[in-house]
């Protein structure tokens, strides 16, 4: 049986917009009946342009924010439910873009040790914690250098190592690679792609088509809403739809879909040049 960690049943979430004397004056909706399930263990990636809603629904997997109407689960725990957002926190942990605001020591390994020192963990189980994470995510030769001295790659790690120490079920990552540099953003994806492969569930918001490419399953939102949600070759065969919601396809993909336009026979879902090779030497054998 396919277990939920995550699940959003007619997920409505309104802005509240305020004047300068602090009045609510206008609302703005972003979320707009998502129900929507995460299973446990998966690789989910969510693609939408600027504004759909991403950022908005990712902030409800962890309780930042809380359904305007509707209700959202983790791991079967209402997340309106205030007495157990620590209970949530620790499932779900959340890497956000920018990995300069999410550093908040001086050391890396005290970065790392933060959230645990807040929630009172004994010390000894703490060193044990961040030195296991700091070696997963390949940063442990950086534990006693300054985070601010490291790549923008390096860091978003820490960040990682940060929320991996406290062993959450989900991890919720909201377009983490968008400030990195082409060799930041591989790290980043191979981290990422190992933890999931060590049974972490694994939700990534991404604007690269590449890297949703690399997902299990793969949602699109447009207007707050989820409007397609399937396999990476599912969503990505529908050129025309994803190009209708300012969406591109991975460049290989568009490539195929050119060629077929043309009267090329390839398939219209590959995903990656090993698959795009295949096809076109398929072809002129
Ligand atoms: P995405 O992450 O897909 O770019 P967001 O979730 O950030 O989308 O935004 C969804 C909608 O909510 C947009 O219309 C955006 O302008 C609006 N929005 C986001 N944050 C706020 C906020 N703090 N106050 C008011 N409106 C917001
Ligand atoms: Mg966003």
């Amino acid at each position: 049986m396919k277990l939920k960690i995550i699940k959003t049943e007619n997920l409505d979430f309104d802005y509240e917009i305020y004047d300068d004397k602090g009045q609510v004056t206008e609302m703005n909706p972003a979320l707009r009946g998502v129900n929507l399930t995460v299973q446990k263990g998966e690789f989910l990636a969510i693609l939408g342009h600027n504004g759909s809603g991403k950022s908005t629904l990712a902030k409800h997997f962890n309780g930042i924010l809380t359904p305007t109407r509707g209700k959202v689960f983790v791991n079967g725990i209402d997340v309106s439910d205030e007495e157990k957002i620590y209970e949530i926190r620790q499932t779900v942990g959340m890497v956000f873009q920018n990995p300069d605001n999410q550093i908040v020591a001086a050391i890396v390994e005290e970065d790392v040790a933060f959230a645990l020192e807040n929630l009172g963990v004994p010390p000894e189980e703490i060193r044990e914690r961040i030195d296991e994470a700091m070696k997963l995510v390949d940063i442990y030769k950086y534990h006693k250098h300054a985070p601010h001295r490291l790549s923008g790659g390096q860091k978003q790690r820490v960040a990682i190592a940060g929320v991996i120490a406290m062993h959450p079920k989900c991890i919720v990552l909201d377009e983490p690679t968008a400030m990195l540099d082409p060799k930041g953003r591989k790290e980043v994806m191979k981290t990422i792609k190992m933890l999931n492969g060590k049974g972490v569930t694994v939700v990534l918001i991404t604007h690269y088509m590449e890297e949703a490419a690399q997902a299990e399953r793969v949602v699109v939102m447009d207007k707050g809403a989820v409007i397609m949600d399937g396999t990476p070759k599912e969503i990505f065969s529908k050129v025309e739809r994803l190009k209708e919601v300012g969406l591109d396809v991975p460049q290989v993909t568009e490539l195929a879909y050119e060629l077929k336009k043309e009267g090329v026979e390839i398939p219209a879902d590959v995903l990656n040049e090993e698959e795009c090779v295949k096809s076109l030497i398929n072809i002129f054998k």
